[in-house]
């Protein structure tokens, strides 16, 4: 049953007669608008995710500008959706208060959402997460009319420049259903902006805790994300690339919903010739092998990302089963 807690958004809408009329969302409880379904699921951050997939022949019209076909889009409060020759659809969180709603996805409050074009996108100040090393913001293409993920990292050196450019030179190469795909990338000075594919239903960790049940998945549902990322780990460490920093926060659900699409993204940490030992020891403590935690100690002791990786991915199993 829901509660008006469970409220997350309202899409508003007007009427052949002028009647105003509003769709109320609740927390993982789909509703379809038009042939268009769509979900609204707690984000990583405290915030929400509302996302709405196109499954109509005419697509949606995103902000009266951008026409989207066939994809799954995030929807940010105060966006418009307009299903052409039908309604238009005005999206209003409600999840939070007003002060927190206009910068749910925002860690840098601005008064109005913005937006800045670089190349072929147009970046809005909408953020969706953020890491250590970069921020992520929603990010449209406007040649192909489709959403992205735009990773911007800040780079002090342009030594550190060069360095964070080979990497995604290596992972521009990576086409796999389970690794996030780099679109584009482009630089600005010292900032270099990383074009991703949107994933729009969260990450694993949100997606685990929030469980409505109980905080794990089934085995069906474990075993089908664990395929999964065996599949996406096997193509990258066949090209001997090791990603070590696996963990379920960086898993991300392509779309909301049971029995989810997932990819491997954030290879901020990642490691070229990954059959080599390193003595250099990254990742998080918690998802690290007995030999990576002993090297934390111990400046000449070395480990390997490779089997690092699957024994990480051994840690992600148990906590989605228990
Ligand atoms: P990262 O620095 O790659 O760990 O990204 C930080 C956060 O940004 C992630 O936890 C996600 O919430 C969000 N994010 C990163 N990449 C994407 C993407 N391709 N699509 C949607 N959200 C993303």
């Amino acid at each position: 049953m829901c509660t008006h807690r469970d409220t997350c958004a309202k899409l508003l809408t007007t009427g052949r007669g002028g009647r105003r009329d509003a769709i109320v969302l609740f927390l993982n409880k789909p509703a379809i608008i038009g042939r268009n379904p769509s979900a609204c699921i707690p984000a990583g951050n405290g915030g929400i995710i509302l996302s709405c997939k196109d499954l109509s022949t005419n697509g949606i019209i995103l902000n009266g500008r951008h026409r989207l076909r066939k994809a799954s889009i995030i929807l940010m409060d105060g966006d418009t959706l307009t299903i052409p020759h039908s309604q238009t659809f005005t999206c209003i969180h409600m999840r939070k208060g007003h002060q927190e709603k206009a910068h749910i996805f925002d860690p840098t409050p601005r008064q109005t959402p913005s937006v800045r074009e670089i190349g072929d996108y147009a970046v809005t100040s909408h953020c969706l997460g953020s890491g250590s090393y970069a921020t992520v913001n929603l990010a449209i293409d406007t040649n192909k009319y489709r959403q992205v993920a735009c990773k911007t990292i800040r780079t002090k050196t342009e030594d550190d420049l060069k360095k964070v450019q080979k990497e995604v030179q290596i992972l521009m190469k990576l086409h796999h259903p389970n690794v996030t795909k780099i679109r584009d990338v482009s630089i600005n000075g010292r900032f270099l902006h990383i074009f991703l594919e949107l994933s729009t239903g969260g990450d694993l960790f949100t997606y685990i805790s929030s469980n409505v049940n109980s905080s794990r998945l089934c085995e069906g549902e474990a075993k089908y994300i664990m395929y999964q990322l065996f599949r996406g780990l096997k193509y990258i460490h066949d090209k001997h690339i090791s990603h070590r920093d696996l963990k379920p926060e960086n898993i991300l659900l392509c779309e909301p919903g049971p029995y989810p699409r997932i990819q491997i993204a954030d290879f901020g940490l990642a490691r070229a010739n990954a059959y080599q030992e390193t003595l250099h020891v990254v990742g998080t403590v918690a998802y690290l092998p007995p030999e990576g935690i002993l090297a934390l100690d111990d400046l000449y002791r070395g480990y390997v990302g490779m089997p690092s990786d699957c024994w990480s991915a051994g840690v992600i199993m148990f906590i989605m089963l228990t």
